[in-house]
């Protein structure tokens, strides 16, 4: 319920910012103005004197009155050098706004309560500044700092109210009770210290509520940058950290002792001021007890004769010893911060932000959410960008804008091939004037079609114009904007609109990313790209050499375990591995008049001469593909013919299915009459379970063996031979046959397969027939107790070039284990070899799950390693909850 309220409270003054900030600061003046615009502005210890200005000032006080204030600079000080660690000027730059806005109130306060004595506040603002807690403020601004959009601004303001409001509250009434304690002390010195520090916490807890979020919710709103349509002062990062960051959580036992403590207090107060003395009860502090005495004396001019400016300019320069000392101090720490912290804070941060515990126990890094870099084979590597907080002068540099109706200056091009030049943009480039208003939409078309103008002369509000009005078809959108990322963002922002949540794509990554290699080839309509962690598992000796095995997951455990399969398998010196056969497939569907002619066809394939026709036709469509052989499948006047071909180091369907068409065009020349019904007709069979890949094979045909000593099996696997035998042949060979599995006699192959497929750019749609397997296991050796394990692996459907292997991230897994590409020396050779490592690595991950199973530890480890510590009760679509 209080929860509510202040998010009511939050989301109001964030909506309504010029309002708040108008009211708030006209009631601050009109409070300053009772005293100095009704006439009576005379305030005491400006330029006036104070009566009994030397009676209340001891030479003790300035002493105690001087540390107090050096106190209160050197606790600012690490107040911002704490807010500095959290790497955003942003955030530094609103404490300071608190901090000078709250000071003014305060000032205000004092000046009006203590009736216009100026003394009085030299001695208050130390307490002030000494009470004054920058941290909740900041943690309000980072709510408000790790929003996408205006709208999500003031929704993340009110949810940071919701959050911090009702125990910023509760510490406030506290503080105030605690504080106003003193004012009941009689001790006189004490009290007007109370005093000032009741007004502290009042005034800061005033501050905080109104001017504040309206503040930053307001100056959010007007550096709003305008091309991508989100802030550039975005903390993405931060949204992930504040709802985890413990300080943030109130904690129920402390508030509960607060409240009990601040309704004794409201007791102890309301005792002595009302009950006891009801005389003097006004509801306020006693401040007035400070002033009483002024009002009896007019204050007099110091020196009357003097113009003020004179006057002001002579008290500056004969500056008492304390206020030597005050400012000396701050002008020191104000030097350290600027010039020396600011050297320190790079060197430290560049070192310290991509580790977890350096920025807010940040378990991720920033966009973090976003690749800072693409790495590809061929390019050096950069360092990654430290801090994830991109300044305004860094995105101006980074997007790419050329200066309004003027030629970019420093164009240069390099020379690639003999007739192959690329134009580069030197980066500082100067920025092009889109208007904010989109402009006609005649206007805007006659500027995309301008070759010397194009899409980065329009803004982004006009681009979405002319595909709304489908000048621009929306799947051009990357081909057609100066760069392909420009197409995705502006994909991303027309979407936006139509996700249940707004924030629904800020924790996908788009940025940083080659979209060049994806055009045309890998994806379409494209908003993203998916970050899936990759692990290594290996070394895995297989035919006498080793590879680290890249596998992309999110299966805990999986990556683990295989490691461990790995292990044993290399203590057992080594798996052995033979590629059975290697010939892709495709068969369509084809109709004849009738069954008869069907079978006339099928007889004319199955010839020497037909099959040399057609084998023909399908060859000379690639340098790579071959046909080796037609398996006809024949039901009534339909015909299946299964074309088997080599694919050269491509996994082959694109290839074989071209060739495939210009057979079947070379069959219907012979039978004219045939029809051709599908190129696809499941006779292949491509990414469904089929028993015809399972017993004819698919892409490479494989083995895998492998001996583990009974020492091996014991300490690394912590079972028994006798122990995997009897469940291999219960779960994987008995359970399979009694689920009636196709190719499924198997613990996991799937897992295997599907991870290094993710991770190597295969198509994981292929995992279904790639991950047929049967594991085999024997006791062996003299003693009987060696395990004899085999994997058999008829269709794994793989490649090492075409589809998702021309992607930098991919093409790296594939460098790992040295089968990038097409191999030069025996094409097929490195695809033969992915399968190969494949074959071998379900025989790693099968040795480790099934001693798991035998050993029954299988449940405990996933519940360690595997089970999500995230509350899974917590709403969805926050970042929080997805680390992306
Ligand atoms: P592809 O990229 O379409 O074809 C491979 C290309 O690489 C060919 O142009 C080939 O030359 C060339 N190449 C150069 N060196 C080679 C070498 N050493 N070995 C083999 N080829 C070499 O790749 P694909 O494997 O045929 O098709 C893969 C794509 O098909 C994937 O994106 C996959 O998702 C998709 N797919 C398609 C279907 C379908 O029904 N069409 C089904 C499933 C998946 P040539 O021009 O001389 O052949």
């Amino acid at each position: 319920m209080l929860t509510r309220l202040f998010r009511i409270h939050g989301l109001f003054v964030a909506s309504h910012p010029w309002e708040v900030i108008v009211a708030t600061v006209t009631l601050t003046i009109c409070m300053m103005s009772m005293n100095m615009f009704t006439g009576n502005d005379q305030i005491c210890g400006w330029n006036f004197d104070c009566p009994k200005l030397e009676e209340q000032i001891l030479s003790s006080d300035i002493i105690i009155l001087t540390i107090t204030r050096c106190i209160a600079i050197v606790y600012i000080y690490f107040q911002f050098q704490n807010l500095r660690q959290l790497g955003s000027k942003y955030i530094l730059g609103i404490a300071g706004l608190f901090t000078i806005f709250s000071s003014f109130v305060f000032s205000t306060v004092v000046i009006h309560f203590l009736d216009k004595e100026l003394t009085g506040l030299n001695e208050a603002l130390p307490f002030f500044l000494l009470l004054i807690d920058l941290s909740k403020a900041c943690a309000l601004a980072k709510f408000a700092l790790s929003s996408n959009s205006q709208d999500e601004v003031r929704e993340n303001i009110a949810k940071g109210m919701a959050v911090l409001g009702p125990t910023f509250t509760l510490d406030a009434l506290v503080e105030c009770l605690v504080i106003g304690v003193g004012t009941m002390s009689g001790v006189r010195q004490l009290e007007i210290m109370c005093c000032f520090g009741g007004l502290s916490v009042l005034a800061n807890y005033f501050v905080f509520m109104t001017f504040f979020p309206a503040c930053v919710s307001l100056v959010l709103e007007l550096s709003r940058e305008s091309r991508e349509g989100r802030p550039i002062w975005q903390l993405s990062h931060f949204a992930r950290v504040l709802e985890e960051e413990e300080d943030n959580k109130p904690n129920p036992v402390t508030q509960r002792v607060k409240m009990i403590m601040s309704l004794g207090l409201v007791m102890v107060h309301a005792h002595s001021r009302w009950i006891a003395d009801p005389a003097s009860s006004n509801g306020t502090l006693d401040l007035p007890q400070v002033g009483e005495s002024l009002h009896d004396n007019v204050p007099k001019r110091i020196e009357p004769d003097m113009p003020l400016w004179h006057f002001y300019l002579s008290r500056m320069i004969s500056m008492d010893i304390e206020q030597v000392i005050t400012l000396g101090l701050a002008l020191f720490l104000a030097v350290k911060y600027i010039f020396f912290e600011q050297v320190e804070m790079e060197s430290t941060l560049s070192l310290k932000v991509p580790t977890p515990s350096s920025m807010l126990s940040q378990k991720w890094s920033p966009d973090q959410c976003c690749r800072k870099e693409v790495t590809c084979s061929s390019k050096p590597e950069k360092t990654p960008t430290p801090l994830p907080v991109v300044t305004k002068e860094e995105r101006d540099l980074v997007i790419r804008p050329l200066p309004a109706l003027k030629e970019p200056e420093h164009k240069s091009t390099f020379v690639l091939g003999e007739d192959e030049t690329q134009e580069i943009v030197d980066v500082s480039e100067p920025v092009i004037d889109v208007p904010a208003e989109p402009r006609p939409v005649e206007d805007c078309l006659s500027i995309l079609k301008n070759p010397d103008m194009g899409a980065r002369y329009l803004s982004d509000e006009e681009v979405i114009v002319l595909v709304n009005l489908k000048h621009i078809p929306a799947y051009k959108l990357e081909a057609m904007m100066e760069t392909p990322e420009r197409g995705v963002m502006i994909r991303r922002k027309m979407l936006t609109p139509k996700f249940p949540e707004p924030t629904a794509l800020s924790c996908l990554p788009y940025k940083d990313y080659d979209y060049s290699k994806v055009m045309g080839t890998c994806c379409e309509n494209v908003i993203g790209y998916m970050p899936v962690p990759v692990g290594v598992a290996g070394p895995l000796l297989l035919d006498g050499k080793q590879f680290q095995v890249p596998m992309a997951t999110t299966e805990g455990c999986l990556v683990a375990s295989t490691n461990r399969g790995c292990r044993a398998i290399a203590l057992g010196g080594g798996a052995n591995s033979r590629v059975l056969a290697d010939a892709m497939t495709r068969g369509p569907v084809v109709r004849l008049p009738s069954a008869c002619q069907a079978a006339e066809v099928k007889g004319w394939l199955e010839s020497t001469e037909g099959f040399k026709s057609i084998k023909e036709a399908f060859d000379q469509t690639s340098r790579f593909a071959r046909l080796e052989r037609l398996l006809i499948g024949l039901a009534s006047r339909n015909l299946y013919i299964r074309f088997q071909s080599k694919t050269g180091d491509a996994m082959g369907m694109n290839m074989i299915s071209k060739g495939t068409e210009q057979a079947l065009a070379r069959l219907k020349e012979e039978f004219p009459e045939l029809q051709v019904l599908a190129v696809s007709g499941n006779f292949c069979t491509d990414k469904k379970p089929a028993a015809i890949n399972w017993i004819e094979g698919r892409g490479k045909s494989v083995v895998c063996e492998a001996t583990i000593p009974a020492k091996v099996v014991k300490e690394i696997l912590k079972t028994s031979t006798a122990a995997l035998v009897d469940v291999n042949i219960s779960k994987n060979l008995v359970g399979s046959a009694m689920a009636g599995s196709i190719g499924g006699y198997n613990a996991h192959a799937a897992n295997i397969v599907a991870a290094i497929y993710i991770a190597c750019g295969q198509d994981p749609a292929q995992t279904v027939g790639s991950s047929n397997c049967i594991t085999l296991m024997e006791a062996s050796g003299l003693t009987g107790e060696d395990l004899y394990i085999s994997c058999t692996m008829p269709s794994i459907e793989l490649g090492t070039v075409g589809g998702g292997t021309n992607l930098p991230p991919q093409q790296a897994c594939l460098q790992m284990l040295g089968v990038l590409g097409a191999s030069l020396e025996c094409p097929g050779e490195n695809a033969r070899q992915l399968a190969k490592v494949v074959c071998a690595t379900v025989l790693a991950g099968e040795l480790s799950l099934m001693s798991a199973l035998a050993a029954g530890h299988l449940v405990k480890s996933h519940m360690t390693h595997n089970r999500s510590k995230v509350n899974l009760q917590e709403a969805p679509g926050t970042c929080t909850k997805q680390a992306s």
